[in-house]
């Protein structure tokens, strides 16, 4: 019986189930997390691959107990928890590729958990709405940036309602994430505290069509030497983080009206 509640919406069809595994590059020696395996079809399929080990992250608990009975498989543990705030760092692994069709209902709060152990997921490959993943795309949202700071995003494929039982209103999207080798300044090592960032663009991005100069104080932007008659959707990515680290600098002076 499907749970509406937790957005079980099953991707069918071995043809495309094998298609993401294919675009996962999944190698002998990597760990891989699945975040919501359902019943079990892309587990079945990550299975065929030469994985090391394969963590399973279900919410459900009646799924947790279906899928133990289906599937037998040395490399599989069953997690039953909730992804959204699941602490990956307890896997003991540091270069985790973590691959789920999502429940869509808490996909940004599952994406933006990834970022908060970066240091220990590599690679996230994700199925979306796809109007969430162009927004990540896109960077005109604070998640996406937040992202993006840490994350080279790739739109990877389109998939269509009819694969999914039952069929979602919208369509989807197979996104990845890929861990980026941050070095952003030569001499000085600044270093994000997540909870600030996240305050940082959350505030810039309220009320988006407010000059930034109503935002942030003007010796930040002409520390960075951005106009402070410029709107946030009018920053590039590279132009959030120097700011952000003027800001810091400049003992949070940010202003916000
Ligand atoms: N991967 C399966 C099912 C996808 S549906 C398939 O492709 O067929 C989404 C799955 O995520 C469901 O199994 C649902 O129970 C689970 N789920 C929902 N919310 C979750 C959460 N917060 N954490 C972990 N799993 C969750």
């Amino acid at each position: 019986m499907l749970k509406k509640r937790f957005a079980q919406h099953l991707l069918m069809g071995s043809g495309i189930l094998q298609k993401l595994v294919d675009l996962a590059e999944i190698k002998p020696e990597e760990t891989v997390v699945e975040i919501g395996p359902g019943t079990g079809n892309l587990t079945k399929k990550l299975l065929n691959t030469p994985l090391k080990r394969l963590f399973l992250i279900e919410i459900d608990p009646e799924m947790v107990e279906h899928l133990k009975n289906t599937i037998k498989d040395e490399r599989m543990v069953f997690i039953n928890a909730d992804a959204t705030n699941f602490d990956f760092s307890s896997l003991g692994e540091r270069n985790l590729k973590v691959i789920g069709n999502l429940p869509y209902n808490v996909a940004s709060l599952i994406i933006e958990n990834t970022v908060k152990y970066k240091e220990y997921i590599s690679y996230g490959f994700y199925m979306v709405q796809k109007e969430v993943a162009e927004r990540i795309i896109n960077g005109k949202s604070w998640l996406s940036i937040f992202v993006k700071t840490f994350y080279e995003v790739k739109y990877l494929m389109s998939i269509p309602a009819r694969f999914f039982v039952p069929p979602p209103k919208v369509v989807s999207a197979f996104i990845r994430l890929e861990r980026k080798d941050i070095k952003y300044t030569k001499d000085i090592k600044y270093t994000f505290e997540l909870k600030d960032y996240k305050n940082f663009l959350t505030k810039l991005f309220s009320q988006k069509r407010k000059m930034l100069k109503h935002k942030i104080s003007q010796n930040c932007l002409e520390t960075v030497g951005i106009s402070g008659e410029k709107r946030v959707e009018e920053l590039e990515l590279k132009d959030f983080i120097s700011l952000y680290f003027a800001f810091q600098k400049s003992e949070k002076d940010l202003k916000f009206y």
